[in-house]
């Protein structure tokens, strides 16, 4: 049986976090493991030039950052092709053709993009490439043919508008080249982990992040300035767990739930008081970090390495797309030396 194709993707605007960890990460490596699929992974980098166009170093130094991430939680470039967005020109060609059948009203409406918008600050300056990311995403995804993407919650109305364009595409030009894509996230609300501040959603851009690459003392530190109820003034005092960072991490992380729901218990009647809870979190985060850091720091020691394998896998990319891109040219019509 021929294996279903996984494409899924960070941007490279820093180093990934235990947001992208739980939300898209760890899924990525037992899908993967499973055997039963043919993962792409892509390293998004146009994608972030979209909204950092003026300052592309964070780019160019973010790429082996997220690279030695990927390797560092266990995701094997004998199984999955690990490349660079950049490097597929295919990727641009298809973007201009599937950017004529989305409306520029289509794409305002864009839950996602919209709170992007507001995030950063874009106002009336919006770049035309942002705005149409979701386009040049569903480029991506189209080109490898992929059924499934791993991803957080925030990508649902991506891969909703990558569907829309697969059906247009194959209706407008009366094919079957395209695929429709389907999303795969995780249940138990770990698609969206809140920031360190209580934020809805840890992020690179939002400096409320634990980073994969953190030492052990930083992780704690960052646990220990972490976000809880703000009214928990006194240990004896009742505490609140809805909205408390610390237990909406405990309830992601911590394989132990009857532990965690004894610590709700108590920490709602009163006398459990936010330091032990915290000490308790750094342990649980520091069981599945620890190893995660060990092997990055390995794979680190061989920098040339890790570009190598990008660069194969960049080859191995190009060869699929560029398969696809000529399906959709000749789709068209465009195959006129043919
Ligand atoms: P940026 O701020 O540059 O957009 P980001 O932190 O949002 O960075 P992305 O590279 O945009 O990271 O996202 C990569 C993947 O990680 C996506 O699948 C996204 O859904 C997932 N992801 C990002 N942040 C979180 C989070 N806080 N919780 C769960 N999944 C997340
Ligand atoms: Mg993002």
């Amino acid at each position: 049986m021929e294996k279903k194709v996984i494409l899924t993707g960070d941007r490279p605007t820093g180093k990934l976090h235990i947001g992208h960890y739980i939300g898209s990460l760890k899924n990525r490596v037992m899908l993967q493991n499973s055997g039963k699929y043919r993962p792409f992974i892509m390293i998004a980098d146009t994608q972030a030039l979209t909204d950092n166009a003026r300052n592309p170093e964070k780019i160019r130094n973010s790429l082996i950052q997220v690279a030695l991430d990927y390797l560092a939680v266990g995701i094997d470039p004998e199984i999955s092709t690990i490349f660079v967005q950049s490097q597929i020109p295919a990727l641009f060609e298809l973007t201009a053709y599937y950017m004529d059948l989305v409306t520029v009203s289509r794409l305002e409406r864009n839950p996602t993009v919209k709170t992007e918008i507001g995030q950063k600050g874009f106002n009336d300056s919006i770049p035309v490439g942002f705005l149409n990311y979701p386009v040049s995403q569903a480029a991506d995804i189209t080109a490898f043919k992929a059924s499934l993407v791993p991803a957080g919650d925030d990508q649902e109305p991506m891969i909703e508008q990558a569907r829309e364009i697969v059906r247009t595409f194959n209706r407008v030009y009366n094919c079957d080249v395209l695929v429709e894509p389907k999303g795969y996230f995780p249940e138990d609300g770990s698609g969206r982990l809140p920031g360190l501040d209580g934020n809805a959603k840890m992020s690179k851009s939002l400096n409320n992040a634990i980073y994969l690459s953190d030492d052990a003392e930083t992780v704690q530190k960052k646990v220990m300035s972490m976000y809880t109820d703000p009214d928990h003034i006194h240990v004896e005092d009742p505490g609140k767990i809805e909205g408390n960072t610390v237990f909406t991490y405990l309830d992601i992380f911590d394989p132990d739930k009857d532990k965690v729901a004894q610590l709700k218990e108590d920490y709602q009647k009163g006398g459990l008081g936010d330091v032990k809870i915290k000490r308790y979190l750094n342990k649980v985060l520091e069981a599945e970090l620890a190893p995660i850091r060990e092997r990055r720091a390995k794979f680190a020691e061989d920098e040339a390495a890790v570009y190598e394998m990008l660069i194969e896998g960049s080859k191995k990319a190009n060869e699929v797309a560029n398969e696809t891109l000529q399906q959709v040219r000749s789709a068209i019509g465009l195959n006129y030396f043919d």
